[in-house]
């Protein structure tokens, strides 16, 4: 490690990366005696890694394996490689990946790449690579989607990421405020977040048996720019914080978490929409996106900014013009309150309520678990190699619960629960 890197690691308060790792294993996986435990992080995150690694032994975890990236070795596939590496994917790899989870491996992914890393690369070659990592990653996907096992998401401050956010800022300066917002907003900086965990699972508890109770048809959301209905999917369940995995574990998937959400009718989405926050995606900044559905499918998309790389999503596959998520976060929220913009959806998709474009969660359905994917798909589910949430939330936002009768119930008045 040089003295630049040592600085930079220094400015992460090493207390409360530990308690993030403990909520990592703790809270976000609930890893059990004897769970092996498959996670994935860039190179930077190595502290981090390295902590949770003993926190799940300590927990009493099998075997814990990671697999590190690193930006410069992506950005060398860009510079260097053949152009038909770019319709490749090691999928020996992900068939082991599919594998471990099928064997009850738990997944952990530490996120804190350099959202803008593959700005500057051909929008092309990156759209291939990604969808013949989809492609590739579908059989194991399949199983994180289906909720087979615990899985969770955490967040680590590396410095190319915190620079994005914080781009006035010294390098040191920019990972310590990154590290704060995450460790605030992963409710790691109090004494007892464990504790501060279950409590807030309990709330979001609160607003998911709510919503059920109401079975609502669709929901209605006004604003400026915005006047869409979005029809729920047939025996649809919304689910938010905690929830228990097919191999009988209760887990957080993502950290942070403020969302409750549940899944669409594919093909009952019908007016307009605008994004409220841009929407980094795989290193392309979209902006000011205004999509226009007719019977569930996107038939106008336009955006300021990174259209181009928002056409090639569309059409990715038929379900990638169709919705597979909406989510409710009000505009009070804790990210939402410390004004940033990420550049990240594990942070972003918390601060305002949202849509996904593809796959849905078969999960959030009634006896879920149990359904076939074509049972899900007759239910409204969509399916896609994509899901890709962004923003429609913000303090100007009404929406109304609709009752398959027409009765209206208001859900969120001016970013608030109603
Ligand atoms: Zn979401
Ligand atoms: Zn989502």
């Amino acid at each position: 490690m040089t003295t630049h890197q040592r600085t930079i690691v220094a400015s992460i308060d090493p207390v409360k990366l530990d308690r993030l790792a403990e909520v990592a294993v703790r809270v976000g996986l609930q890893l059990r005696e004897g769970q092996d435990l498959f996670l994935t992080a860039p190179v930077a995150a190595l502290p981090l890694v390295r902590r949770i690694a003993e926190h799940a032994y300590k927990a009493g975890a099998g075997l814990v394996t990671p697999i590190l990236s690193d930006e410069e070795l992506t950005l060398a596939r860009y510079r260097f490689a053949k152009d038909a590496s770019f319709d490749r994917a090691p999928v020996w790899l992900y068939e082991g990946v599919a594998k471990a989870f099928s064997a009850d491996t738990a997944r952990l992914a530490i996120v804190g790449d350099n959202p803008m890393l593959l700005a500057g690369q051909d929008p092309a070659k990156v759209s291939r690579a990604n969808k013949a990592n989809s492609l590739a990653y579908q059989p194991a996907l399949e199983k994180i989607a289906g909720f087979d096992i615990n899985w969770n998401i955490i967040a680590y401050p590396t410095a190319s990421w915190a620079k994005q956010v914080f781009p006035g800022d010294e390098e040191d300066v920019a990972v310590a405020r990154l590290a704060e917002a995450i460790f605030a907003a992963s409710r790691v900086d109090g004494e007892d977040p464990v504790g501060a965990w279950e409590a807030h699972n309990a709330a979001l508890r609160l607003r998911t048996t709510w919503l059920n109770g109401e079975r609502f048809a669709a929901l209605h959301f006004t604003g400026p720019g915005t006047d869409l209905t979005v029809g729920l999917a047939d025996g649809h369940e919304w689910h938010g914080g905690a929830s228990t995995a097919k191999n009988g574990i209760t887990c957080n998937p993502n950290i942070p978490t403020e969302e409750v959400f549940t899944t669409p009718h594919a093909l009952r989405v019908e007016g307009r929409v605008v994004s409220t926050k841009p929407l980094s995606y795989q290193g392309t900044l979209i902006d000011e996106i205004a999509v226009r559905f007719e019977g569930g499918r996107i038939v106008e998309a336009k955006a300021s900014r990174g259209e181009e790389v928002l056409g090639k999503v569309l059409d990715t596959d038929e379900g990638a013009r169709r919705l597979g998520e909406v989510a409710l976060v009000p505009h009070s929220s804790p990210i939402s309150k410390s004004g940033l913009l990420f550049y990240n959806t594990l942070f972003d998709e918390n601060a305002a309520c949202h849509i996904a474009l593809g796959q849905c969660y078969a999960k959030c359905f009634e006896g879920g678990g149990a359904l076939s994917p074509d049972e899900i798909a007759a239910r409204g589910g969509n399916k896609s190699l994509i899901h890709i949430d962004w923003m429609i939330g913000s303090n100007e936002i009404d929406i109304d619960g609709i009752k398959p009768d027409g009765t209206r119930v208001p859900v969120f008045r001016k970013g608030e629960w109603a």
